[in-house]
């Protein structure tokens, strides 16, 4: 059974339903969680989604619960529309677009939190982002119990959470990933890169570059995290780049490493480029 058109659903308990009638019919769901304001790299989760065969579901919604009190949950760009359209052109079965209001009752109480890879990284500086994630992807996999989920290597530390979360919870849904898409200039597509005009855009791709440098050294043989560290934060740094951490991690759990593992570790980075946030990592 496909679907013939594409299926809006708003309604969790709809989405639910749905769910359990395509599983009742041994249907594979395969599901692609964002945030909508979708670019090309989404698109690359759906059409892997699409690899899978079954039912691609793709879900848009802007998770509260994953910003900080200071950060721009108010403001972040909201285009559902677009995003239907897009998803639709992608070949996409279902569009799971919650409100907030469906989805966390008034007296909400109940998180699900990884301790160990969520305290490094971006968990250092978003203290309770990661909490957010695998609280909002413990609800999206209740709702849409989806036998596969599509994340991006964009947020390699995300991954590495999400694969934690659901091997220590026993979770039904296999983790796969599709690697970082790019715009032409090197720097990794964001929802938020709409936030920088076309020259300061151009100025962002230092960071892919910074971290190109990093796997430069690493190709030559060096293994020393402190040297590959100290030239991406060099070669990134200027006027505009504010490093909030440069780390050498290990690709699989996106935990700091003492000496690189060729093949097997990552240089992740994060830095304030003007006003916006923009985090990025490269395989060594
Ligand atoms: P977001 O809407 O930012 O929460 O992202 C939703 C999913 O798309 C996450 O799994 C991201 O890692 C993935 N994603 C976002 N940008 C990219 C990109 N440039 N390349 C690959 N995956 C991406």
């Amino acid at each position: 059974m496909g679907v013939k058109s594409m299926k809006i659903i708003r309604s969790p308990k709809e989405m639910a339903e749905f769910a359990k009638e395509l599983k009742a019919n041994s249907q594979k769901i395969t599901l692609v969680p964002t945030m909508g304001a979708l670019h090309e790299g989404h698109l690359s989760l759906v059409k892997k989604a699409k690899e899978e065969g079954g039912i691609c579901v793709v879900s848009i919604f802007v998770n509260p619960t994953q910003f900080g009190p200071n950060e721009d949950f108010a403001k972040y760009p909201r285009q559902l529309e677009s995003d239907f359209k897009a998803c639709e052109n992608e070949g996409a079965d279902v569009v799971f677009a919650p409100s907030a209001e469906d989805i966390y009752a008034p007296d909400f109480s109940t998180y699900v939190n990884e301790e160990t890879i969520s305290a490094n990284l971006c968990g250092k500086s978003r203290p309770k982002h990661f909490r957010g994630v695998t609280t909002v992807l413990t609800i999206l996999f209740n709702i849409v119990k989806p036998d596969v989920a599509i994340f991006g290597e964009k947020d390699a530390q995300q991954v590495s959470v999400v694969k934690r979360m659901v091997r220590d919870l026993f979770m039904d849904t296999e983790i796969k990933t599709v690697p970082i898409y790019r715009e032409e200039s090197g720097l990794a597509m964001s929802s938020r890169n709409r936030y920088m005009d076309p020259l300061e855009r151009k100025g962002a791709a230092r960071i892919y570059k910074a971290l190109c440098e990093g796997k430069r050294i690493s190709d030559s043989g060096c293994t020393n995290v402190d040297r590959i560290k100290a030239a991406v934060i060099n070669s990134v740094s200027n006027a505009k780049t504010r490093v909030i951490y440069v780390e050498i991690v290990d690709s699989e759990t996106s935990l700091p490493i003492s000496e690189v593992v060729p093949g097997k570790s990552r240089i992740s980075m994060a830095v304030w480029y003007g006003q916006i946030r923009l985090i990025d990592n490269i395989l060594i």
